[in-house]
């Protein structure tokens, strides 16, 4: 038993007073290559890390629902009759949201009972690894199970995403709960976000000895959001003025006319998500054909395309990347969003003290907030403990 179950365990027994029924966790994710180009409906391939989420979990005889976590003092009580997306505020929305979502996938809410949920966490909070979809994973796998629905876990996916979009508010896509539910030990998760046919593809990491490493650059930028907005919005404009529903309908060849179509800025948008698929699609075929050891100049060809093109970098990203790079790590790229947040570096093993003691010198050297770094593997998801 892990040290997060067994504290979830007993974090569940301090607040409901007795063993919880059952026991779930889901891990966060990384992102290895394909950023921004899940709401394009293109390719993503993220993978479920050593980091869970872990839900202890009690049907009860009632239709209350009392949910608590080690990241709050409030025990939040709500009954099943009040579960609407707009009774639910702060963390709670989380766990409650995937209840109430479960709702729009066949669970009938007028006759299931409550529950006690108790949730503790080895998956850092807003640190670009995706703790709300770890939460979200691990709440909707034990409801299904309590709740006897029977979702597959592609479906489980959809509801994290629908509790994330309505219940919390956030715009995000279905790249992080397919990571949390569908990743395997050694492998990404290959997800086509038009057809969300997924795919499990192993990495091969550990065999060649290569380690990835996440340089959480603590970096947040007030205009995210508007940023994010701002990166969708002209993704939209260039898949109108080119005539077509999204960015996913245009390949490599479609360059040349949108260079002729587009403003500047907004080709130079649309050809970092026209090659960020490409570059999803060849790490996939070179992982398969080569080995990991072949994709280093993919992840390195993403991160420039991102910053020069897509412009959703930030200094401190770009020095973690370059750094990292020239101490020896075999490729690199900022990962997720932008405008702050996190890199990672894939670093042969024998290398790895000497990247991490470069990025940390360098940040040093220039007085930035030291960043954090940590290793993270390629891990199951989510799962009954
Ligand atoms: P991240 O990049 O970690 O996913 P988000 O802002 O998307 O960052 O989600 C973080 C939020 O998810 C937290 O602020 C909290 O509301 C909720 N959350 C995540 N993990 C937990 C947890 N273990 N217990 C309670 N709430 C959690
Ligand atoms: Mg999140």
């Amino acid at each position: 038993m892990s040290a997060v179950h067994a504290r979830t365990v007993t974090g569940f027994a301090m607040r409901f007073g007795e063993a919880p029924a059952g026991v779930w966790s889901a891990p966060g994710r990384v992102n290895l290559i394909g950023e921004h180009t899940d709401y394009n409906e293109g390719f993503v391939f993220p993978l479920a890390i050593d980091r869970r989420t872990v839900v202890a979990l009690s049907p009860r005889d009632d239709r209350l629902i009392s949910v608590a976590s080690s990241f709050s003092d409030d025990i939040i009580g709500l009954r099943l009759d009040d579960l609407q997306p707009e009774n639910l505020r702060g963390w709670s929305a989380y766990p409650l949201g995937v209840a109430w979502a479960l709702s729009q996938f066949g669970a009938d809410l007028s006759r299931a009972g409550g529950f006690d949920v108790y949730i503790d966490s080895e998956v850092p909070i807003g640190a670009g690894l995706s703790s709300s979809a770890a939460i979200e994973s691990a709440i909707a796998l034990a409801l299904n199970h309590v709740w006897n629905l029977g979702l597959d876990r592609p479906t489980l996916a959809r509801v994290g995403q629908l509790a994330e979009n309505r219940a919390v508010g956030a715009p995000t896509g279905i790249m992080d709960q397919s990571a949390s539910l569908l990743g395997r030990a050694d492998c990404g998760v290959f997800l086509d976000c038009r057809s969300l046919h997924s795919e499990v593809i192993p990495l091969g990491f550990d065999a060649a000895e290569l380690n990835l490493l996440v340089i959480d650059t603590k970096v947040v930028h007030a205009h995210s959001s508007g940023g994010y907005a701002a990166r969708r919005a002209s993704c939209e404009a260039g898949a109108a003025l080119m005539g077509v529903d999204s960015l996913r309908d245009l390949d490599l060849h479609d360059l040349g006319r949108a260079a002729e179509t587009l403003d500047d800025e907004t080709f130079r948008r649309v050809r970092h998500i026209v090659t960020e698929n490409q570059r999803v699609l060849d790490t996939v075929q070179a992982l398969r054909s080569h080995g990991p050891g072949a994709i280093g100049a993919l992840l390195d060809a993403s991160h420039l395309s991102m910053r020069d093109d897509f412009e959703i970098s930030v200094p401190e990203l770009d020095l973690a990347v370059t750094t990292a790079r020239a101490a020896g790590a075999i490729g690199a790229r900022m990962t997720g969003g932008g405008f702050g947040g996190a890199a990672i570096a894939l670093t042969p093993r024998a290398v790895l003290p000497a990247v991490k003691a470069a990025v940390l010198a360098a940040f040093d050297d220039r007085g930035l907030r030291t960043p954090d770094l940590f290793v993270v593997r390629a891990a199951d998801g989510a799962g009954r403990e």
